[in-house]
């Protein structure tokens, strides 16, 4: 089995995303970028509609950019597509992760952005997470509107459905979903009771740059 590595450090993070609850049953999908593939857009990711607790090593599917399978038999997450278009867009991804967390899946089915309230998600996430316009799921059209609201940052929120992390490690993209759906949290509490403020205009200047050096974007 190749990319055994790879196989491993996915599953033990998907299994992390289960229990700390950001999907539900079999939903949400994560991928890493493929090392040593002849396809610079080849990436691995977790098969459609199974279960986390039970998942094997050898379920997770390696697939080229045509998403054709480079091994075994297993049929890729539904969700393919937005991974494959993002590792095309951005080549500083190396891992992207998806989940149904329920504050981050609130804003995005009321259609609300999540502002740089707080300067964890600046620094992290690289600013306001945007709603993407609304694709059925697993469509072109979703992929091309989830690559445009994602931009140059970390994570996407998809209307009507949930939301996307990019980042260099799937560890670190799991970090994102978590962050995100934290800040989220923290800003339908603050909507309740008078109102969210961004942070100060010179501090989110400040932040967005640590954020494009780390990322390597400036
Ligand atoms: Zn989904």
């Amino acid at each position: 089995m190749a990319w055994k590595k790879q196989r491993d450090e996915l599953l033990s993070t998907v299994l992390e995303m289960d229990r700390l609850g950001l999907v539900s049953g079999t939903s949400g999908n994560a991928s890493v970028r493929l090392e040593k593939a002849a396809d610079p857009n080849a990436f691995l990711i977790t098969p459609a509609a199974l279960p986390y607790p039970t998942m094997t090593p050898g379920q997770l599917v390696p697939v080229n950019g045509a998403m054709e399978p480079l091994e075994g038999d297993g049929v890729p997450s539904s969700e393919s597509l937005l991974h494959l278009a993002i590792y095309r867009a951005r080549a500083d991804v190396r891992a992207v992760m998806h989940t149904h967390s329920v504050y981050a899946s609130a804003l995005a089915v009321a259609g609300r952005p999540l502002p740089p309230i707080v300067d964890e998600l600046v620094v992290y996430v690289g600013g306001q997470v945007e709603v993407a316009e609304y694709g059925f799921p697993g469509t072109e059209a979703l992929a091309r509107a989830g690559v445009e609201a994602l931009g140059d940052r970390r994570a996407v929120l998809l209307r009507h459905h949930g939301m996307f992390a990019v980042a260099d490690t799937a560890k670190e993209a799991l970090r994102v979903c978590a962050l995100v759906e934290r800040v989220a949290h923290i800003f339908i509490c603050a909507e309740a009771i008078g109102g969210a403020r961004e942070v100060p205009a010179a501090s989110f200047e400040a932040e967005r740059r640590m954020y494009l050096e780390r990322a390597g974007l400036t």
